[in-house]
């Protein structure tokens, strides 16, 4: 599990960026201002009430101390596997118990000084030496395991739990509770992304249940997976905005997704970092999928996880297909593809899947925009639209790579614009001096063609896709006719 759980930013307002600071100026300040730890009572009184509403809201979004584990612990932590017994229930309440027994026999043995000139000192100090401690203990695992770990059985979290509890028995959560919610299942990659940026390294996508919504009354509604999920389904809803948001769903392309057994019958090396897959079918024997769509691999079984490959070039019975793999360096995925899969292994797949690139057949004028990877499920669409398209004039393609040894099917493409005046084909590099092709991004191309009355299919990393997005419609381009995908979350607000 090397590598599994990835570092990401989850600090995304100005309460879990600099929360941190409270408890450094409680637990360590509190040493020459013990009354500072008073202000802890209002923290204590906080999260009760709000658990009663939704959760452990306040852990993923007040708690100073979080703020602290995710934002000055996390780039120095180890970022491992939380050991199972960390969150086990007898740890969590053989913790509770402990630490409430301490605490409350401390604020009795100062409860004796009442009326003294400096209880209110000595009250602080019981606050002020809790919170260094949590600071240390919770520090030292944040770095040595996991920056949540602590988390796991923290009393203040187990608080929240059983003030939750009884806020959903007497009904005051069902209204105000925000669960992570699933838009559709049918359209969830399965990639286990939302496990894997997890603080607390749950597993949302294998745990959908009534109205799609996660009930795990672990969450702490921090939308690290909301922010992160590649398909872009996830958000944060009541159930009532959930009942809503799957009623007015489409699942438009992914309604043939199923299970497929599938035999690997050819790999090919494309550069020193690509490699061509060819699947034949096995159960079912024929899938009927359309170009432009994708198709999930099976990676492993513990915790299940697939990944999505656009699909580069298939055969018309549909009985066979190819998708186009670029190993990610630290990837977690590729590297087990690369290292351990071989011809004639039998592979579990899922699809196919998706809308986005599935050409409008009817359009005179067609342009592909791609950039790295991004290109592969144009090779089999440019071979589509030259093919199927009886309105076709024009169909533009434009491969922005970094340096000339990166182009993938350069020559085919380049057999067909020889082979049909229709087609025209733009490679460009960013960063190759040496190569006689045109330099540049994608986007300065896009700049001065004359795309009027085009409709645009883009794929590739997320900035050329935003970037583009914006000069094809300064340049008049409809947002209805523009249509993206990439494997990083893009969130384009369209106009209403
Ligand atoms: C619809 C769709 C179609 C796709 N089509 C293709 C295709 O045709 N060809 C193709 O090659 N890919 C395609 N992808 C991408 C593919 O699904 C995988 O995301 C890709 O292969 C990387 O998988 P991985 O598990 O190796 O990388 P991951 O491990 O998921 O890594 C992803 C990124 O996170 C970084 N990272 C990983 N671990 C850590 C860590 N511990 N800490 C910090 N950062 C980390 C990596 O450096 C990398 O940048 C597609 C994706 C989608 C959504
Ligand atoms: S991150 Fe991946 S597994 Fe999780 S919901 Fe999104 S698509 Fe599904
Ligand atoms: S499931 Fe999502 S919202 Fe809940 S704790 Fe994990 S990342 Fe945060």
């Amino acid at each position: 599990m090397d590598n599994y759980y990835i570092k990401t930013n989850r600090t995304f307002t100005s309460i879990r960026k600099y929360g941190w600071i409270f408890t450094v100026l409680v637990a360590l300040g509190g040493l020459w201002q013990p009354k500072l730890g008073l202000l802890v009572i209002f923290i204590m009184a906080g999260l009760t009430i709000t658990s009663f509403f939704s959760g452990r809201y306040w852990c993923g979004n007040f708690c100073p101390h979080g703020s602290l584990f995710d934002r000055i612990a996390m780039p120095l932590s180890l970022n491992k596997k939380i050991p199972k017994f960390l969150r086990s229930k007898p740890m969590i309440i053989g913790f509770f118990i402990f630490f409430m027994f301490n605490f409350s026999r401390k604020v009795m043995r100062v409860l004796n000084f009442w009326g003294s000139y400096d209880f209110w000192d000595k009250l602080g100090l019981v606050f002020v030496t809790t919170y260094l401690m949590v600071l240390i203990v919770g520090g030292l695992f944040a770095m040595l395991i996991n920056p949540r770990t602590w988390c796991q059985f923290c009393p203040m979290g187990t608080i929240q739990k059983l003030a939750h509890k009884l806020g959903s028995k007497i009904g005051i959560s069902k209204k105000t509770e925000k669960k992570v919610t699933i838009e559709s299942l049918a359209k969830c990659h399965s990639c286990g992304k939302c496990s894997r940026v997890c603080p607390f390294q749950l597993t949302p996508y294998l745990e959908f249940g009534d109205n799609n919504q996660f009930h795990n009354i672990n969450c702490i509604k921090c939308a690290t997976c909301v922010e992160n999920c590649p398909a872009n389904i996830l958000s944060l809803k009541t159930e009532e905005e959930a009942r809503q948001l799957i009623k007015k769903v489409s699942t438009k392309g992914y309604e043939n997704r199923q299970k497929i057994k599938a035999r690997i019958v050819d790999i090919k090396d494309l550069t020193k970092d690509v490699k061509e897959f060819t699947f034949s079918f096995i159960n079912p024997e024929k899938v009927d999928y359309k170009p432009g769509q994708f198709i999930l691999i099976k990676i492993q079984d513990k915790p299940k996880a697939y990944r999505a490959y656009s699909i580069s070039s298939y055969n018309e019975d549909g009985s066979k297909l190819s998708v186009i793999i670029k190993r990610v360096e630290r990837g977690y995925g590729t590297n087990i593809i690369f290292n351990k899969f071989r011809v004639g292994d039998i592979l579990d797949l899922e699809g196919p899947m998706g809308d986005e690139l599935v050409v409008d057949n009817s359009h005179e004028k067609i342009l592909f925009v791609a950039n790295g990877i991004g290109i592969t499920p144009f090779i089999g669409l440019t071979k589509e639209v030259l093919t199927s398209n009886p309105n076709l004039k024009e169909l533009k393609l434009l491969d922005g790579q970094r340096y000339e040894d990166e182009f993938l099917y350069r020559e085919y493409f380049e057999a067909l614009e020889k082979k049909d005046s229709r087609f025209q084909y733009i490679p460009l590099v960013s960063r190759d001096k040496n190569s006689t092709l045109r330099k540049g991004y994608v986007t300065h191309v896009l700049e001065y063609l004359d795309l009027e009355g085009y409709r645009v299919y883009m794929c590739g990393s997320k900035n050329m896709i935003l970037d583009s997005y914006n000069i094809l419609l300064k340049k008049g381009i409809k947002e209805e006719d523009i249509f993206y995908e990439s494997e990083e979350r893009i969130e384009i607000k369209k106009a209403q």
